[in-house]
């Protein structure tokens, strides 16, 4: 959502464009989302700025299949001794930085393995809001320059919502996979409620991660434990979602969306490995 006020102010001359936005797509977005992405497109065309989508793969499909390496998202884990825990996050770091940090090597013209030479660089302009200012962070590579425009405005989240509807943005939601265990439970709602198709594949995906890695369960190495995606350590389509409506509560509450250089649960983000940033 900061990220297309960003875009939105670049495209109305409100801060200095920029030459290209980036769109790190993990493939499981909910609809809106690309909807969004195709109004951004729109935008940035008028005023000159590509907006591109980098990939590294679906992170459905990914988890799923049997013959790729299991995708760590932050699955809850119930223990066998019926403790809770929660599976390491990799995946903002495969699915989002490395494909931005790629993409933003191709640019300089200098692909991996290169060496990107002192000096050579570009500004990354990134939607972290003032109320979130403590999430804004250098860069931990010499050829991206971290910059803040939201902060250099003064903006909040809430002035941001207010900048995209009065430029016609309406109601804009936020970017996570439709899958991502950090969800809360409204979000969770409007996806059941918005999106039945959607709805339908997430209750597959979490019955179908229940037991872990289906490489590893093939190889006689199953997960000690069960994976949910919900955080009460219940199979997603017994969860009342409705119990918690209106209620400040850990399981209505979610985070505000997923941004690769700075997620807004506050938990570390795994970098991709550096052989290949
Ligand atoms: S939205 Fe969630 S599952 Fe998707 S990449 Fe971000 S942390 Fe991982």
């Amino acid at each position: 959502m900061q990220s297309l006020c960003v875009l939105l102010l670049a495209c109305r001359g409100e801060i200095p464009p920029f030459d290209g936005a980036l769109f790190a797509d993990t493939g499981w977005e909910p609809k809106q989302v690309y909807a969004q992405l195709t109004t951004a497109r729109r935008l940035g065309a008028q005023a000159g700025i590509p907006v591109r989508t980098v990939s590294n793969g679906n992170i459905r499909l990914d988890t799923l299949n049997p013959a790729t390496r299991f995708v760590t998202m932050p699955l809850f884990v119930k223990n066998p001794d019926g403790s809770r825990g929660m599976a390491r996050r990799q995946c903002t770091g495969d699915y989002k930085i490395r494909p931005l940090k790629k993409a933003i090597r191709d640019v300089l013209g200098y692909p991996h393995p290169q060496r990107v030479p002192r000096g050579v660089f570009v500004d990354q302009a990134i939607g972290i809001s003032t109320d979130e200012f403590h999430r804004a962070k250098d860069s931990d590579v010499n050829y991206t320059r971290n910059v803040f425009p939201l902060l250099d405005l003064g903006m909040s989240r809430s002035d941001c919502l207010v900048y995209l509807r009065e430029h016609g943005m309406g109601e804009v939601v936020k970017s996570s996979c439709i899958g991502c265990p950090y969800s809360g439970n409204s979000r969770l709602r409007l996806i059941r409620d918005t999106d039945p198709h959607a709805w339908a594949d997430l209750i597959e995906f979490d019955e179908a991660i229940r037991h872990g890695s289906p490489r590893a369960t093939a190889a006689g190495k199953p997960l000690r434990g069960q994976f949910y995606l919900h955080r009460s350590l219940r199979p997603l389509a017994d969860v009342d979602l409705d119990a918690t409506r209106g209620t400040p509560s850990a399981e209505e509450d979610d985070p505000d969306g997923c941004s690769p250089f700075s997620c807004r649960t506050g938990t570390p983000v795994s970098s991709p490995s550096p052989s290949t940033t």
